[in-house]
């Protein structure tokens, strides 16, 4: 009786621990510059809907996500003062969701982003999405100029896996700090299987929207980021991702814009027209840069000052709106050699003409196209 007492007592043992060896997990590390995060995957909780072998790359740029300062206080911060390593220790229960590795690509305010550091970013997810381990990708990045990093890798990655976005409009020192939140919802849309071939998304404060259509719509509140008229493609509540949209506008592997072979983008100015406005400003900008953008009034339209300088340049010319919502048509637009920017907001018509430029496709009729389709 004793020795079937104690092999039982041996059996429960080893069940113990095999059962401690396969709940600990750790991230291999193929890339020098990642640090690795060992953690304990709680696999019995893990929603179904997550791919539960999966790795999530976080790839930090900094942003208010990453700021600190007086403590308590929404102002007077300094974005990018933590490392990744330091905001993930405030995201509890995101190894939950997926095993997680981290690259500190860099650690600035997003206005400082450069089209060096989209190459980059673009160019290191081309690379580890090869890796079938890694289920999808979350880059915390500032606010300010979120959408455009989304856009130009809604262009050039060559990856259906996801790549998400997110950032915060507080920084981690404030009270009811956004960044926690966010973070650990952008791991959830990485992570689950239903946001495969959805392009590049932005993941804040409970929507998920795609890069074509996001936008920072507020200075200050914790909703500051929208997608006006045509709306966020999804939400999430807990760990449960929800789409009610699918972006049909071609991203990602269906474009034409490859940067493997280039470190940096064609230099492409946004002219924002207001009354009086310097045309001077205009040719100004044609000498330095390779093409233009103008944020026009209303449905792109400005003086006849302005009408008669784009008239005399011989630089591709997008026009855009300084208005928040709508389309211009290319039978609107009010100088012949001028290509209509849809219903791209200034900033995103300039990543596509810096693509475009960038490719060498800048006659009249073939951006013409590639703004109809991108
Ligand atoms: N200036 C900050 C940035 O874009 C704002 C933010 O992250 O919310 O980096």
């Amino acid at each position: 009786m004793n020795s079937i007492k104690k092999l039982y007592a041996i059996f429960i043992l080893f069940l113990m621990m095999s059962i401690a060896t396969i709940g600990c997990s750790s991230i291999k590390n193929e890339n020098s510059s990642a640090t690795e995060i060992t953690h304990e995957q709680k696999v019995s909780i893990v929603t179904p809907e997550v791919n539960e072998k999966g790795t999530v790359v976080i790839l930090a740029t900094g942003g208010t996500i990453a700021g600190a300062g007086e403590e308590g206080k929404e102002t007077g911060y300094n974005p990018g003062s933590l490392s990744i390593e330091q905001i993930i220790k405030t995201v509890p229960g995101i190894d939950r969701i997926a095993n997680i590795k981290v690259i500190q690509v860099c650690n600035i305010n997003s206005d400082d982003i450069t089209s060096s550091i989209w190459v980059e970013l673009a160019k290191k997810i081309n690379e580890l999405s090869k890796n079938e381990n890694i289920s999808g990708f979350v880059i915390t990045h500032g606010t300010d100029t979120m959408e455009e990093t989304a856009y130009f890798l809604n262009m050039v990655v060559k990856t259906n896996k996801p790549v998400v976005l997110t950032g915060a409009m507080r920084p981690a020192t404030a009270i009811s700090a956004d960044g926690p939140g966010n973070l650990y919802q952008a791991v959830c849309v990485a992570s689950s299987t239903k946001s495969v071939n959805k392009g590049v998304l932005v993941v804040f404060s409970n929507y998920i929207y795609s890069a074509r259509s996001v936008k920072k719509s507020n200075t200050n509140n914790v909703m500051a980021i929208s997608a006006g008229e045509t709306g966020s493609i999804g939400v999430i509540r807990n760990d449960e991702v929800v789409y009610y949209e699918q972006p049909i506008k071609k991203h990602t592997l269906e474009t034409e814009f490859d940067v493997e072979n280039v470190s940096t983008l064609p230099n492409v100015q946004i002219i924002y027209f207001a009354v009086d406005s310097d045309s001077n400003l205009l040719r100004y900008a044609a000498a330095h840069s390779d093409g233009l953008v103008i944020a026009g009034a209303g449905a792109g339209e400005f003086s006849k000052s302005f009408i008669e300088t784009i008239n005399e340049l011989k630089i591709p010319i997008v026009i855009s709106s300084r208005i928040n919502e709508g389309i211009i048509t290319q039978d609107s637009v009010l100088c012949e050699n001028t290509v209509a920017a849809n219903n791209l907001s200034p900033q995103k018509a300039a990543i596509l003409l810096r693509l475009s430029i960038m490719n060498k496709t800048t006659s009249k009729d073939e951006l013409i196209r590639i703004f109809s389709t991108y």
